[in-house]
């Protein structure tokens, strides 16, 4: 099985690069389908509480056999939460549906900019910090002015920020604002749910080095420093998105994809989106 690098977190808390995505796995489903992921050596799973799986995510994770040590798991706090008190309870729930000891990661999920104060979630995330259960905190989809809010108002600095980059949306700005500061990038939607595979650079480049379009892009989120976690229900995806480590991608190539970026999201603008 090919060895997936770390990245070190700015509290030296180590996470795969590569990890497997839960969004849109159907609860009954979310065993079985993670169980196949680390089976094909996966050991990094990504959910969150409103993805309605945890449960299923932590049975997958104890009914694996491996020691808890070695698979990292990261979840989310819900839009609701956003109070101190309801965070901390909502974090209780999450450990309570994941049924483990501790989690690896645990992020705010989205800013919600136009619905008070992300500052007071951000106390919460830092008490759960202190207390252990979780080993890294963080955010997703905040953009550079909310992260230096809290980088002003808080003390823990946020380990990483997930937000969704892919060929067509290459977030450079905030990617190198979290580089600066040591927040490292988490890449959600890699391939744009799937738009970026018909895509006739990305599609030359694959021919050339005989891989598919998908593992194209994600060796290129790989080659460019960012943690990914493609999604697929499917067994045979499941293992050609994790077959990424027998070629290397050019700086030509990686240029050529970056080239792609037109502003364009699959989901929600952080700026307007309150949940
Ligand atoms: P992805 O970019 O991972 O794309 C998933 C889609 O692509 C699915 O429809 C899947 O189909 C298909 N697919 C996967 N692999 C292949 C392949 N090799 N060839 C062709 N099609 C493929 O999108 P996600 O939105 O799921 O993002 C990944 C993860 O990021 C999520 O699962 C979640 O963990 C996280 N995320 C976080 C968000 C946040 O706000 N923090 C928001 C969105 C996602 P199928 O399953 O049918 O095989």
């Amino acid at each position: 099985m090919p060895a997936v690098p770390d990245v070190i977190l700015n509290n030296g808390v180590k996470i795969p690069q590569l990890g497997f995505g839960t969004f849109q796995i159907e609860p009954a489903r979310t065993r079985e389908t993670t169980l196949a992921a680390l089976e094909a050596g996966y050991r990094h799973i990504d959910t969150a509480e409103m993805y309605g799986n945890e449960k299923e995510v932590g049975q997958a994770v104890r009914d694996s056999g491996l020691d808890r040590a070695d698979v990292f798991v990261t979840s989310k706090l819900n839009n609701y939460a956003h109070a101190y008190d309801d965070a901390l309870q909502a974090f209780d729930g999450t450990m309570e549906a994941l049924d483990l000891e501790y989690l690896d990661l645990f992020l705010i999920h989205w800013p919600l900019p136009g619905k008070g104060d992300f500052t007071e979630p951000w106390k919460a995330m830092e008490e759960i910090y202190r207390s252990g259960r979780a080993k890294a905190v963080g955010v997703s989809n905040f953009q550079p002015p909310h992260v230096r809010r809290l980088l002003e108002s808080g003390v823990v600095v946020p380990a990483v920020n997930q937000i969704e980059v892919h060929p067509y949306l290459t977030q450079d700005a905030v990617r190198s604002f979290g580089a600066e500061h040591g927040i490292a990038t988490e890449a959600w939607s890699p391939i744009a749910r799937g738009k970026v595979l018909g895509d006739p650079v990305i599609a030359r480049i694959a021919e050339r080095v005989g891989k598919s379009t998908a593992q194209v892009t994600l060796r290129w989120h790989l080659q460019r420093g960012d943690i990914v976690f493609p999604k697929s229900v499917t067994r045979k995806r499941i293992v050609e998105n994790f077959d990424l480590f027998d070629f290397e991608l050019t700086e030509a190539d990686i240029g050529e994809i970056s080239a792609l970026n037109r502003d364009e999201r699959t989901g929600p603008d952080p700026d307007r989106f309150n949940g």
